[in-house]
């Protein structure tokens, strides 16, 4: 099968959070399974696509409402990432440093998802299904079956994979003329609530609609931003295919970030030195169980309960316990996790930014890692978290709802709450302090968790299913 993802991120050269992991992953995983797989994603000015080679393959114009812009393809040429990645340069839209977050993103957005189209049609690629993820490549259903320069795709199959519902990418109806030619009459297939709604069109348009859990699959039918009565009314074509790792990138026994890389078979005696390097780093008491969070800094992961959770912590369990925080987002919640490393008594550290590296060694050298959120499509931080021998205490959500075993079940490996709230964070963390203090079940849950299979090789044959459920066959 010869599938082409297109997205918004893809890991290495463009990641914000899960989807760039994702993306990636799925290509190479496919590949690897014997299909051909590939991705579209912009040229933006990021660190590792201004650091490594591309090769131009391609030129065109293509029309932007009134106006027209000039766009090209370029090639990766080191043959390491085990996909074909193309970026689409657009100067002016595409190429900037931060891949979301501007004023114009609808506009550069629709550019993006024009051009891979255009390029797509016109170097006559010709795939047997075209998989678009989010909503920043969530109008494209509509487009290639609507708009009339795209009728060449007309019969493609496409698939839509929301990693995020929250974000649907909704604009103004002026902006309705940036999307190539289409049949007036049509604008229900684009429209939601009064606005164009790229990720409702997606819904409607594509042939299947997939999320990366089932339980965050069945949370949006009652809680998607507005958009429930729409999945009551797609449902048939939702399903929830659960995200796997990239094991390879993902590996504790081949990790360059880690101080000493270690297995399920020396996780006991091993684990500890990144864990030292961590204390020694971050001015945290080695002898304390070390609690990790890592992630955006928003509402969506409850990261705004954080700090007085901390506190409270301290206050009510006493300072028996180390915290270390690796993030950034929202000002207000950076501001209060750095003013609480002021009151640390070895026992508390903030590392504002985002930071690939420091990420790996903290999943290696925690005892345990916090996981509040609000809402967990799939989350990937408690699959990592697992493969490295460190303990997952998360809200019951999403994802994260049907990953994670809570120790008070047989075979139970995690710490679960019950909502995202400050009181169940400290009841967790007292749980789990409780539970670092017997050595024997904490040394054959971390032995435990770095077994279990949440990989890629087991999840892709899903995605495989589900394109040769549309009738491909090779
Ligand atoms: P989301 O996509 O909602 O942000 P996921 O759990 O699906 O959450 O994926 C988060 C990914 O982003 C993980 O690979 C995590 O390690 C990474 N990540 C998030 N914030 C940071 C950061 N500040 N530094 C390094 N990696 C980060």
């Amino acid at each position: 099968m010869q599938i082409i993802h297109i997205a918004a991120e893809c890991y290495p050269a463009a990641k914000v959070g899960g989807l760039g992991d994702v993306v990636g992953a799925l290509a190479k995983y496919l590949n690897l399974a014997g299909h051909h797989g590939r991705v579209i994603l912009p040229k933006y000015h990021t660190k590792y696509i201004i650091n490594n080679e591309w090769q131009e393959i391609f030129a065109n114009t293509a029309l932007l409402g009134v106006g027209a812009f000039d766009y090209k393809i370029y090639t990766d040429t080191s043959n390491k990432l085990g996909y074909e990645l193309y970026l689409v340069d657009i100067p002016g839209l595409l190429n900037r440093e931060q891949v979301y977050g501007y004023e114009d993103d609808s506009t550069r957005f629709i550019a993006f998802q024009t051009a891979a189209i255009d390029w797509i049609i016109k170097a006559e690629l010709a795939p047997d299904l075209i998989n678009v993820h989010d909503h920043h490549a969530a109008l494209i259903p509509f487009m290639i079956q609507n708009c009339h320069d795209f009728m060449a795709l007309k019969e493609c199959p496409v698939v839509l994979t929301i990693h995020n519902g929250q974000y649907q990418g909704t604009m103004e109806w002026s902006n309705n003329v940036m999307i190539p030619k289409w049949d007036s009459w049509k604008w229900g297939l684009l429209d939601w609530n009064g606005f164009i709604n790229p990720l409702a069109s997606g819904i409607r348009c594509a042939w299947k609609v997939t999320t990366v859990s089932n339980g965050y699959l069945q949370e949006l039918r009652f809680q998607s931003n507005g958009l429930e009565k729409l999945f009551e009314l797609e449902w048939h074509k939702c399903s929830g295919i659960l995200n796997g790792i990239d094991t390879i990138v993902w590996n504790p026994e081949e990790d360059q970030a880690l101080t000493k890389t270690f297995s399920a078979k020396n996780v006991s005696k091993e684990k500890l030195h990144n864990k030292k390097t961590l204390c020694d780093q971050f001015n945290l008491d080695i002898n304390k169980p070390l609690f990790v969070f890592i992630g955006r800094l928003v509402g969506e992961k409850a990261a705004d309960l954080l700090p007085q959770s901390f506190i409270n912590a301290f206050h009510k369990i006493g300072r028996k316990m180390n915290f270390l925080i690796l993030g950034s987002g929202q000002t207000e919640i950076e501001n209060e996790l750095n003013y609480l490393k002021f009151f640390s008594q070895n026992d508390y550290n903030t590392y504002i930014g985002y930071n690939e590296d420091l990420s790996h060694l903290m999943y290696a050298g925690a005892d345990f890692i916090l996981m509040p959120s609000r809402v967990e499509p799939c989350g990937l931080n408690q699959l990592y978290a697992l493969r490295y021998g460190t303990i997952p205490v998360v809200n019951n959500t999403g994802g994260l709802h049907d990953t994670v075993v809570d120790i008070s079940e047989p075979n139970g490996y995690g710490i679960k709450m019950s909502n995202a709230s400050e009181n169940e964070i400290i009841l967790s963390i007292y749980r789990a302090i409780e539970l670092y203090a017997d050595n024997t079940r904490m040394e054959q849950i971390k032995k435990q968790i770095m077994k279990l299979d949440y990989s890629w090789t087991k999840s892709i044959n899903n995605y495989i299913s589900l394109y040769q459920s549309l009738g491909i066959k090779n």
